[in-house]
C-alpha cells in the first residue's frame, strides 16, 4: 500500500547527507521508538549520512531506549531533510526547529484532515496501530535495499507494543503481526523489554490504590478521577508518571470509558486523557480543545465546571451507546 509515497521518502532519504527526525511532545513508546528504529535503519544502510533526534522533551520511563543525539547549528537544520513521525499536527511537534530544514517528510497514523495537514512529502496511514508499524513496513517494502539489527528491531516492536496496548487494540491486523513478526526476527531479548514495561516500584503500588480509592464511576460507566498536584508531590511522582493512572481504570466491567483529569505543572490547566472500549469517545476530546483516536484521545480542560462537563458529555455518549449497541461488557 502507498508505495509510491514510501518510494519518495526513501529517494529523499537517499538525497540528504544530513537527516533529522522529529516527534510529538510528551514522548511516547511508538513516537521514541518509530524515531529511533528510522534512525538506526538510516544509519546502518548510510554511514556516510548525519542522522539525529534532536528533543529536549523526555519520558523518564523510556529511558531504556537510550539518549537522543547533542544539539546542532541553526545552520545545519537549514540543510537537513526533516522526518516527523507519528505526530498529527505541527503544533504538537516537540522540536520546533524542523521549520528551520529544507524539505518535510510526514509520517504518521493520526486521522488526518484540513488542519492536519504540513510538510512537502507525507505518508499517512489512519488505520496503523502505530507509527513503529509503518516504519517496519518501510523496511519491508524496501528489504532488498535498507539494512535492520535487533538494536533497531527492538525500538520498532517496543512502539508496536505499547500503542496497541500489547497486541490488543481492535487497530491491530494481521498485517500488524507479521511485521511484528519481522522485527522479532532479528533477535529482539523480548524478556528484557517487558520487564522494563511492566516493573513497577512499589511506591507507585500505593499510587494505584489511591487512584482506586479516589475515582467516581458515574451511572452510565464513566470511571474518572482527578489527580492534583499535592497528590503526586505525596507520592513522589512526576507529571508523566501521575498521567499513566489513566491505565488503571481500563478492566473495570461496564465503565466502558474512562478519564484521567491531571493537573499541569504550570497549576493553570487540566490535561485530561480519555480512554475507552467499544464507544468511540474522540467527539467528546474534540469539544474540549483535543482529538486523537477514537478510543484513545486527549483534551484540557481549565476548571472543576469543565471537568464536570466532559464528565456529563461523556456519560450521555455512554449511554447513548449502551441503549443502542449489545454485546458490550
Ligand atoms: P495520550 O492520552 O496523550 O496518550 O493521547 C492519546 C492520543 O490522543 C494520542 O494519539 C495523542 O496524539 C492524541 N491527543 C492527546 N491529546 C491531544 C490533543 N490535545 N489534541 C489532539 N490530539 C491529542
Amino acid at each position: 500500500m502507498n508505495t509510491a509515497k514510501k518510494a519518495a521518502i526513501l529517494e529523499k532519504i537517499k538525497e540528504y547527507d544530513r537527516i533529522i527526525l522529529f516527534r510529538h511532545k510528551r514522548n511516547d513508546g511508538d513516537c521514541v521508538g518509530a524515531t529511533k528504529g528510522l534512525r538506526e535503519i538510516i544509519r546502518l544502510t548510510y554511514p556516510e549520512k548525519e542522522v539525529y533526534i534532536i528533543d529536549s522533551d523526555h519520558s523518564d520511563y523510556l529511558d531504556f531506549l537510550g539518549k537522543e543525539d547533542d544539539p546542532i547549528s541553526d545552520e545545519e537544520y537549514e540543510s537537513a531533510l526533516a522526518i516527523v513521525i507519528d505526530t498529527a499536527t505541527e503544533d504538537r511537534i516537540s522540536n520546533q526547529k524542523y521549520k528551520l530544514c529544507r524539505e518535510v517528510v510526514k509520517i504518521d497514523h493520526h486521522i488526518e484532515n484540513d488542519s492536519t495537514q504540513y510538510g512537502d512529502y507525507t505518508w499517512v496511514e489512519e488505520e496503523r496501530s502505530s507509527a513503529c508499524e509503518m516504519v517496519a513496513d518501510f523496511y519491508v517494502t524496501f528489504k532488498d535495499r535498507l539494512k535492520i539489527n535487533s538494536e533497531a528491531a527492538t525500538y520498532i516492536y517496543t512502539g508496536m507494543v505499547t500503542d496497541s496496548g500489547r497486541f490488543r487494540f481492535r487497530s491491530v491486523t494481521g498485517d500488524t503481526l507479521r511485521l511484528a513478526a519481522e522485527m522479532l526476527d532479528q533477535g529482539i531479548d523480548t524478556d528484557t523489554l517487558y520487564a522494563h514495561l511492566y516493573l513497577t516500584d512499589f511506591e507507585s503500588l500505593k499510587f494505584k490504590s489511591y487512584v482506586y480509592d479516589k475515582m467516581k464511576i458515574t451511572e452510565g460507566g464513566v470511571a474518572y478521577v482527578y489527580i492534583s498536584r499535592d497528590a503526586m508531590e505525596k507520592f513522589s511522582l512526576t507529571f508523566e508518571e501521575a498521567c499513566t493512572c489513566v491505565m488503571f481504570m481500563d478492566s473495570i466491567k461496564g465503565c466502558l470509558c474512562w478519564i484521567a483529569f491531571i493537573e499541569e505543572t504550570d497549576g493553570e490547566s487540566i490535561r485530561v486523557r480519555l480512554r475507552s472500549r467499544f464507544a468511540p469517545v474522540n467527539k467528546v476530546a474534540e469539544k474540549y480543545r483535543g482529538g486523537g483516536h477514537d478510543c484513545a484521545c486527549g483534551a484540557t480542560v481549565y476548571n472543576e465546571k469543565e471537568i464536570e462537563a466532559l464528565v456529563a458529555d461523556a456519560d450521555e455518549l455512554i449511554r447513548g451507546y449502551k441503549e443502542t449497541h449489545e454485546g458490550w461488557l
